[in-house]
């Protein structure tokens, strides 16, 4: 790609329509080429037959279709499935496939590292480097189709053992960094997963993360309400201050007042609240109380999701009979409350272990290894 061109990969159909504008061309020529990027798999224009031959050669001066490159590719026992990708930059990202008998998951990361210092959280010890751009968000489900098979190629080779759904039914974005700290860029990714031209895929079926930055909670819910996950961890505020830093900036009382908002406008959508299990720290049948007050009056779904661990974590995850104790006093208070299984983790591609590859522009890890956490 040189600097003059543009990559059609992270565009929707709204900006691809006014680059063909651009171009003196018909807006249905954006209908074509979003079907043959996603739906057919093209990277280049020689394929693209409906369009003549004199707009082809035009496109391919003007623009590329540039996917991220598989720098590793794992495939868990269980069948998860972990990819490794190169951007232009050298810097490296994780995309996760999760396999199961109704569904399959991918969880796609949404920036280079994290800014957000989660204390239990692997990415968050590898500092930050930058936001991903549409074309790299989009880029992993691009990729991830393919090598599953969708599109009968299968580019890292691997045999897909014990996978019992090799299709993408859902999306999540899981993966590192905080999606609405970039929400721009997973504003125009999310709306190709939804457009029919491209994934076509419900907005129930695409989930977006957040640590809880409250005026972009705003934003996503006029502009692209897709489903919604809060990671929350703890029921009150000096604890949450402790485990998810950027609570000192938005604390929980402003947070449950967007999600109020959210579900307002969202009618029969719940919001799922997630909450890693942590040995000691916010697992007793107190912490299980206040957080059944803070959560009574919303319409929610609750995610336990018992800690993975990594190297030099401080933490240790919650014994199964405290997970199940608490679980309990939520479905008592006739709360939804699942605690979700382990996936991925003899390869990291777990909840949380997402490491990839980069620079860290925050310097955290050097930062982390002079004064570790107590
Ligand atoms: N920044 C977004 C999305 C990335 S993290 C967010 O905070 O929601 C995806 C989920 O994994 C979050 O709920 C996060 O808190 C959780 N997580 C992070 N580290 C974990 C760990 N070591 N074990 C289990 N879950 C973890």
């Amino acid at each position: 790609m040189t600097p003059n061109q543009v990559n059609l990969l992270g565009m929707d159909r709204q900006l691809m329509a006014g680059f063909f504008s651009d171009l003196g061309e018909k807006s249905f020529r954006a209908d074509q080429v979003t079907k043959w990027i996603h739906q057919q798999g093209a990277t280049s224009f020689e394929m693209m037959t409906n369009i003549s031959r004199d707009l082809r050669k035009r496109l391919s001066t003007l623009s590329v279709v540039d996917i991220p490159g598989i720098a590793n590719a794992r495939c868990s026992a269980d069948g998860t499935r972990k990819w490794l990708l190169r951007l232009e930059d050298g810097n490296c990202i994780e995309t996760v496939f999760i396999p199961e008998s109704a569904r399959g998951t991918l969880c796609v990361s949404s920036q280079v590292g994290c800014a957000l210092n989660c204390t239990f959280c692997a990415t968050a010890r590898q500092g930050y480097n930058r936001n991903l751009t549409s074309s790299e968000i989009v880029g992993q489900l691009w990729l991830a189709n393919r090598a599953l098979g969708s599109l009968g190629a299968d580019p890292d080779g691997l045999p897909g053992v014990g996978i019992t759904n090799a299709d993408i039914t859902n999306v999540v974005l899981m993966g590192m960094g905080e999606p609405l700290l970039n929400l721009d860029q997973v504003l125009v990714a999310l709306r190709l997963m939804l457009d029919d031209f491209a994934y076509g895929l419900s907005r129930r079926r695409v989930t977006l993360s957040t640590a809880g930055i409250v005026p972009a909670i705003d934003r996503l819910r006029v502009e692209c309400p897709v489903s919604l996950a809060v990671s929350l961890h703890a029921p009150n505020d000096e604890l949450r201050d402790r485990l998810v830093p950027v609570n000192k900036k938005y604390p929980i009382r402003t947070l449950m007042e967007a999600c109020r908002r959210y579900v307002a406008d969202a009618p029969r959508t719940r919001i799922t609240f997630e909450y890693v299990m942590l040995a000691g720290v916010n697992d007793s049948p107190q912490h299980a109380r206040e957080l059944i007050a803070l959560l009574q009056s919303l319409p929610v779904k609750i995610n336990l999701i018992p800690f993975n661990g990594f190297a030099g974590a401080g933490y240790e995850c919650s014994l199964p009979r405290d997970i199940a104790r608490f679980q309990e006093l939520l479905i008592g208070a006739g709360m939804m409350t699942m605690v979700r299984k382990t996936r991925g983790d003899d390869i990291d591609a777990a909840c949380g272990q997402l490491a990839g590859q980069f620079i860290d522009r925050t310097n955290r890890s050097r930062k982390m290894r002079a004064h570790p956490p107590a």
